[in-house]
Parts: C-alpha cells; structure tokens; sequence
C-alpha cells in the first residue's frame, strides 16, 4: 500500500514530483476523508490480497496531521489487512524539522516502525544550493532523535552533485556522505542530482546560470560512495540503496520484485495482475483536482499489459538490485529474448549470470539504464 500526501512547505528547485505548496496548513481532514472514501471505492478489488506494507510518500507527508495518518493507517489495515496480524513495515517520509519527540512517538502510536528523512545533505552551503527549508545541524538531530525513539528502522536520504561553483573535483566521497555513515543511520538512499527540465533548476540550467556538474564527476562521486559506505558496513543492494545488515527497506523491496500494490491519494500509482498481464493505474496528479472527484473517479490514466510486457518489467525493475533476476523471470521473456540478453549485458560489463541469477556488476548499477534499454530492445527483438 502506497499513500502520497502532495504538500511541501515549499517547492524545492530540484523537484518534479506531484507536490503543492501548502501556503497556510495543507487540508488535513479533508484529504485523510478523500483518502478514506477511496479506499472504501478500491478495496473490493483488492480482496484476498496480503497487505505487507505500508509506505506514506509525498511530498511531505510529515506535515500531514499525526492523528490523520494514525485514522488512515488504521482504516487500511482493517479494511485490508488479515486480522491480528501487523503489517510487516509502515514507512513515513519525513522532513528533518517535522522528527520532533512529539511527532515520533505519535507516529509510532499510529504503527509507523520507519522513517525515511530527507536530509540530502549535511552540508550548509549545499543545502542552501539545493533550496532546502532545513539548515546545517538539523539532518544529524533527525536522525538522532529518529533513533533515540526506538523505530525498528531509520532511513537517510542524500543527494549527490549540488550545483556548487566551487567544487573542485576533490577525490573521494563527499563529507555528506561519511557524515552519514556516522550518523548511526542503518539505511541510507543515494541519489544523483537529475536536472529536470520542468523544475526551476532545468529553467536556470538552460539559461547556462546552474553550475552542473558533468556527467563523469557524478560518476566518480558515485563510485567513490559505493567505496564509503561499503567499507563502512553498509550493503549496496540497490542503485540508490545501502543498508546495515536487517535493514534493507521492505516496501522498495517488493516493488523491485513485482508484485502488486495499491497507491491511493493524488498522482498515485497502482499495479495489479489481471489474468497472465497486468494493469497500472495513476490517480489525478493535481491535488484540488484529486479532491474534488468522486470518491471511484480518482484513476486518471489506465494502462493494461500483456504478459510480455509484465515480464519485461519484472526483469529490469529486479536488475536494480543486486539480487538480480531469477530463470522464472528470465524464462518469461523467451528462449532467444533471453540469451540475447545475457550475451549482451555480459559483452559489456553489466551483469553476470552466476548459478541461474542474472545480477548486475557495479558497472551495471552505474550504467543500469543501459540494463533497462537492453531489457527492452532483447525483448522488442523476439517473436511476440
Ligand atoms: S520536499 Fe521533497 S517532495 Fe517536497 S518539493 Fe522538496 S523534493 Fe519535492
């Protein structure tokens, strides 16, 4: 179960997300009501489904009313969850100013046994290069205070290449990075400064007033990371993933498998298996838009697959980690689909089929959308 509250406090200039400014307080009641009324619409179609997870996403979805989350938490295991029987994680994304004692031990009243904070950085300039409504000091207390309340798990976000025009291509991980190996955090999310042209960045990047780094610098920061945090005990399970052994994220984990899950709230995605395909489905992406639809006229795009292209999803979503894809999901491409895929990623580096797995080599977690086109181009090829 997916649930995507779409207010920030402000919009960050990176951001491409389905979010809005929530000017004065975003409207509590009236989107955990719309929340509520959706999932009453959708849960018949997903009965007899095993509710594993559940991950609050956004947005900010810190900002959302504590005893809200803890009423839509609740209706969402009632209404899909085996009775007694707790889901095995509930994840909140937070902000690092939201991680107050109070806000934490109210969020784990209400189940949550996770918190994913947005740090981005430790650093003072570059969050301030990045537009961040949080300062210097205030990532270290979240992660502290995240700990000190006795979550089962605590997740870091970073963010790798802030434009900064005095970077001066110094070796090695940046301080962010080492900082947060420190930190105490178990898990950490690694991700690389992508300029979208839509977002105030791609605007500035365009007039040439963004000192982006290029493209082989995010490359040597990102190796000299996956050095950092390896040597510092963390696991690189995921392009973007490193966890402490026991702290692989459950939910992201499921998504990489696959399976099916349910997003409810405003520009949120749904996956569920219809026959040998499958059907994704995406909310209203505009909040105010989201709220004022019928509770059952929320899904705004609808795509069916067939088995082929359910297949071809399964492989490259499961060649982000390092597990790799199993025969049964290379098998389901097709004989010649798949040869022509483990020659090719081979051929260049990128994986490599070791007793049935197919799994991608470091060079493939740098390069993984090469993976993803050769998954589709291998597939394209063979007979459909
Ligand atoms: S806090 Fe996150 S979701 Fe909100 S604007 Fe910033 S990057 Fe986007």
């Amino acid at each position: 179960m997916y649930l995507h509250f779409p207010w920030c406090r402000k919009l960050c200039p990176y951001c491409d997300f389905a979010v809005m400014v929530a000017r004065a307080a975003p409207p509590h009641e009236a989107y955990r009501d719309a929340i509520l009324a959706e999932l009453a619409a959708r849960a018949p179609a997903w009965n007899g489904r095993e509710l594993t997870t559940i991950y609050l996403g956004g947005g900010t979805p810190s900002l959302w009313r504590p005893d809200c989350i803890a009423e839509v938490i609740a209706a969402v295991r009632a209404t899909l969850g085996a009775p007694g029987a707790a889901p095995r994680e509930i994840t909140l994304e937070a902000n690092p100013t939201d991680c107050t004692p109070a806000n934490l031990a109210a969020w784990r009243a209400a189940g949550i046994d996770r918190v994913s904070i947005g740090v981005q950085s430790l650093d003072g300039a570059e969050l301030a290069a990045l537009g961040r409504d949080h300062a210097h000091g205030d990532g270290e207390a979240a992660i502290g205070a995240a700990l000190a309340a006795g979550l089962a798990s605590v997740s870091a976000d970073l963010i790798l290449g802030a434009p900064r025009a005095d970077d001066a291509a110094a070796p090695g991980a940046p301080p962010s990075v080492h900082a947060l190996a420190r930190s105490g955090a178990p898990h950490l999310s690694v991700y690389e400064l992508t300029i979208e042209p839509r977002t105030q960045f791609g605007k500035r990047a365009r007039r040439g007033a963004l000192p982006v780094l290029p493209d082989e610098r995010l490359a040597a920061l990102y190796e000299a990371t996956h050095a950092a945090l390896t040597a510092a005990g963390y696991e690189h399970y995921e392009i973007s993933s490193y966890a402490r052994p026991g702290h692989r994220a459950i939910h992201n984990g499921l998504y990489w498998q696959g399976v099916e899950y349910l997003g409810l709230g405003a520009g949120a995605a749904s996956f569920r298996r219809v026959g040998d395909g499958g059907r994704r489905e995406t909310n209203l992406r505009h909040a105010r838009r989201y709220l004022a639809a019928a509770a059952g006229e929320r899904v705004a795009e609808v795509i069916d697959q067939d088995a082929a292209d359910v297949a071809i999803d399964r492989v490259w979503l499961a060649m982000r980690t390092i597990d790799g894809a199993g025969v049964a999901d290379l098998d389901a491409l097709g004989a010649a689909a798949r040869d022509r895929l483990v020659a090719r990623l081979g051929d260049e580096g990128l994986a490599t089929l070791v007793d049935g797995r197919l799994r991608p080599t470091p060079r493939g977690f740098l390069f993984n959308d090469r993976i993803a086109r050769h998954v589709l181009d291998a597939s394209a090829a063979k007979d459909r």
